[in-house]
Formats: C-alpha cells, structure tokens, sequence
C-alpha cells in the first residue's frame, strides 16, 4: 500500500475522533444549563407559594379585623336594647344585630376558605422544598461526573490532535497539501471509502479501472465527483457524513 495513503486513513479515523469529542465536550455545558433551568424553575414554583402564603396571612388578617368590628357593634347595640323607648328603635336595632351576625358568618366562611387555601398550601410548599434538595443533590453530581469527563475527553481530545498533527508532518508534502485543500471545501472529511463500485460519499459510480488502482491501493486516487481521495475497504466503522 502507499505509505501516504495507509497514514491518510488513520488521519482520516483520527479527524472523525476528534469531531466526537469536541461535539462530547460542547453537549456538556448544555446538559448542565438544562438541569439548571429545571431547578430555577422549581425555585419560581416555590417562591410564588411563600408570595401567596405572605399574602393570604394579610387577608385573613383583614377579615379577623373586620369580625371583630362587627362584634363589637353587635355587643353595642345589644347593652342600647334594653335603654330604647319604642318598639320601632328595638326592630330597628335587631334588624342590625341580625345583619352584623350574618355578615360575622360569612366573613368567618371566607377565612375559613383562607385557611383551607394555605394549608393547601404549606403542603405543597413542603413538597417543593423537598423537590428542590433533590434537584440540587442532582445537579451537583451531575456537575462533578460532567467536570470529571470533561477533563478526560479534553486529554484525549489533546492526544488525538498531537496524533492528527504527527500524522499530517509524516505525509509527503504534495500529499499533505493536496488532503488539507480537500479537507478544506469538504468540511474536514477529506476521505471516502469505495465500496462495491461506488463512492461512499457521494454515492457516484467509479470506473472498473479507477476501482482496481483504489483496490490495489497503491497509488492515492481522488473521487471524479466529490473530490475525496478514495480508499478500499468492503466495510469498516468509517462511513463518511453525506
Ligand atoms: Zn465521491
């Protein structure tokens, strides 16, 4: 086999390793924003329930206020009953005891609909705050296995450039120029792999005697459509992006 061509194939398998890990390394942060999102999300849900509960506090409060008005109103008029002089006056003041007591009612309905809102509430409040530890006891695991790959992928990642790089200064320089202007317009896949008679690539058909020079794989033969230097391999894990 030519011997540049041998070392264009592991570049090849060298150029395809590094695409894996730099997109590995660039998915990391974006994995970890999503986790985040999810827990100011939860932080959100959470803090509108202390809002609500800061709120209904005051309304009830209010109406507590408001019951113990009427109250004393009532207990007021209930001491002026036994001073009035006409039956007129004594209809009239019941009639307002009457009114007062059935407004105490209805105010006490709506605490108790308050109380039931923030017990309501508090519970949910409790189960939030305990889905928010769970979310930061995540997020902080996920966080030191993402570091910890992180730091691996970027070693290999460094190996595999020294590699691509021992690799490039090894090929002959004619060579070398003729992949990195390939690699260039063809978004750094410079290779395609010939298999049956056709261009893995670009899928166009090569000519029985262009196939048996890339079979013997003695010279470095380009691809008359695509422009890829063609090698020969019936399979293999290399397939080249379309
Ligand atoms: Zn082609």
């Amino acid at each position: 086999m030519h011997p540049d061509l041998e070392k264009l194939i592991q570049l090849q398998e060298t150029e395809l390793e590094i695409k894996n890990y730099s997109d590995r390394i660039e998915q990391l942060p974006r994995h970890l924003a999503a986790l985040e999102e999810k827990l100011s999300e939860t932080l959100q849900s959470l803090s509108g329930n202390q809002d609500r509960l800061a709120k209904l506090a005051l309304e009830k409060r209010k109406l507590e206020g408001v019951i113990q008005d009427l109250e004393q109103k009532n207990s007021k008029y209930r001491e002026q009953l036994v001073e009035v002089k006409t039956n007129e006056q004594y209809k009239a003041l019941l009639h307002e005891i009457e009114f007062n007591s059935s407004q105490i009612r209805k105010t006490e309905d709506e605490v108790l609909t308050k109380m039931e809102e923030e017990e309501r509430l508090r519970k949910e409040l409790k189960e939030k705050e305990q889905l928010l530890q769970e979310e930061k006891a995540v997020i902080n695991s996920e966080k030191r296995a993402a570091e910890a790959e992180e730091e691996q992928d970027k070693s290999i990642l460094g190996n595999l450039q020294n590699r691509r790089r021992d690799l490039i200064e090894s090929v002959s320089p004619s060579v070398r120029e003729m992949y990195n202007r390939i690699a260039r317009f063809r978004k750094g896949v410079a290779l395609a792999r010939a298999n049956g008679d056709s261009c893995q690539a670009c899928h166009v058909r090569i000519r029985p005697q262009v196939l048996s020079q890339i079979m013997s794989g003695e010279c470095i033969v380009t691809c008359d459509s695509c422009d890829r230097i063609l090698y020969w391999k019936p399979d293999g894990p290399y397939e080249v992006a379309p």
